[in-house]
């Protein structure tokens, strides 16, 4: 069967999408020569839109999802990748302020330190993807920054490899992020994320210092809450949540400096953490909460810090992407402000969820858990 027909398409159709992106292209000072380039006798890829329909759930137990990502052996590389590219992350900690353990933690979650390779055609999954309108205008906006990448003639056609939804090389950025954050940080004149260690490195920490990264504030910490306290209250400082008798787990104290959020990712049985506005950075690169506090716990241990001393709940329910987003749309036909409707609970949205729980007689600890969907008359699953 032939692609085209396979994704429900006239068969003559991504010829019809490819014309009508051109004039679009050419406005945005993309030559001919460029565009034919990118798309010369590409098809679209139906193997792109069944690996999207995969794509990784949000349901699956926090815990689970964090130890399969802090594994034993990604510590282990990850340590011998930071003694490694120690004056590269040095310098790269002094220009963008970003710690060298957090860069190398992102760095190894998203490609096992470069050790997973891209695949799919940039030009054509983005294609695929754009012309069945997947989140539109997303890809057709990320489509016309690939070709602004082959434009600048610093990548070779074929080298612009990335996943099936378009991420690109040992940093999986997206060809916008690309253009945007990328940096040379070797000195030979291109950003080359594919190939290249330092301008992988330093094109993370750029990414994160663009994002607001604040040297010198931790992401946040594990934390034992005291015997009583007010479950309502979920911001302060530093200074505030140990004056309220929060401690932390790993025996260090408190800083002095900072703000925090007080967040239980799996409702107030289970691990209890303070997290920081890096911690919302974190989340730019990837908008979900379990793959930040990942990431920020692999930090930690590549730095010799301890395992989390809290158990997840066994039964650690995390509500399936469907209902976060039927909860979403239900918060704002209440009145609650909601910023996005993808599926992404942020920690405002968390502060409502605190208020509804109180007035069902919950503990209001902003983790949507099984009784809440129910009090809301909504699925979780
Ligand atoms: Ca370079």
């Amino acid at each position: 069967m032939p692609c085209d027909r396979a994704l429900g398409q006239p068969a003559d159709g991504f010829v019809t999408f490819l014309g009508a992106l051109w004039p679009e292209a050419a406005a945005q000072g993309i030559s001919r020569a460029t565009f034919d380039a990118a798309f010369a006798g590409l098809t679209p890829d139906p193997r792109v839109l069944a690996a999207m329909q995969r794509a990784p759930e949000y349901g699956k137990p926090f815990g689970a999802y964090v130890e399969s990502i802090v594994s034993p052996s990604r510590i282990g590389v990850g340590m011998r990748k930071m003694a490694q590219w120690v004056d590269t992350l040095r310098a790269a900690e002094k220009r963008y302020g970003v710690p060298d353990a957090m860069v190398v933690s992102i760095w190894g979650v998203e490609s096992s330190f470069g050790d997973s390779t891209d695949r799919w055609d940039i030009f054509r999954c983005i294609a695929t993807l754009a012309q069945a309108k997947i989140q539109a205008p997303y890809f057709h906006d990320e489509l016309i920054s690939a070709l602004k990448i082959l434009r600048s003639g610093r990548i070779a056609r074929q080298q612009l490899l990335g996943s099936y939804a378009g991420a690109m090389g040992q940093t999986q950025f997206m060809p916008s992020s690309y253009l945007k954050y990328a940096v040379d940080f070797d000195g030979d004149g291109r950003a080359d994320i594919w190939t290249s260690v330092p301008d992988v490195l330093g094109s993370i920490a750029n990414y994160l210092q663009n994002y607001g990264w604040q040297p010198d504030l931790p992401w946040g910490f594990e934390v034992l809450a005291p015997r009583a306290f007010d479950y309502r209250v979920s911001r302060g400082s530093f200074r505030d949540w140990a004056a309220r008798g929060f401690e932390r787990l790993d025996g260090g104290r408190l800083p002095d400096n900072g703000d925090a959020i007080l967040f239980f990712p799996s409702g107030a049985p289970g691990p209890t953490f303070l997290v920081t506005q890096n911690f919302v950075v974190l989340k730019t690169y990837n908008n979900s909460d379990a793959y930040a506090l990942a990431v920020a716990h692999l930090a930690d241990r590549l730095r010799g810090g301890s395992p989390f001393r809290t158990a997840w709940p066994l039964n650690d329910f995390q509500p399936s992407r469907a209902a976060r987003i039927a909860l979403q749309k239900k918060l704002a036909a209440m009145g609650y402000k909601v910023t996005d409707f993808d599926g992404h609970l942020d920690f405002d949205l968390r502060d409502d969820i605190r208020k509804l729980q109180q007035s069902y007689g919950m503990i209001p600890d902003g983790h949507p858990g099984r009784a809440f969907f129910q009090r809301l008359g909504l699925s979780a699953s």
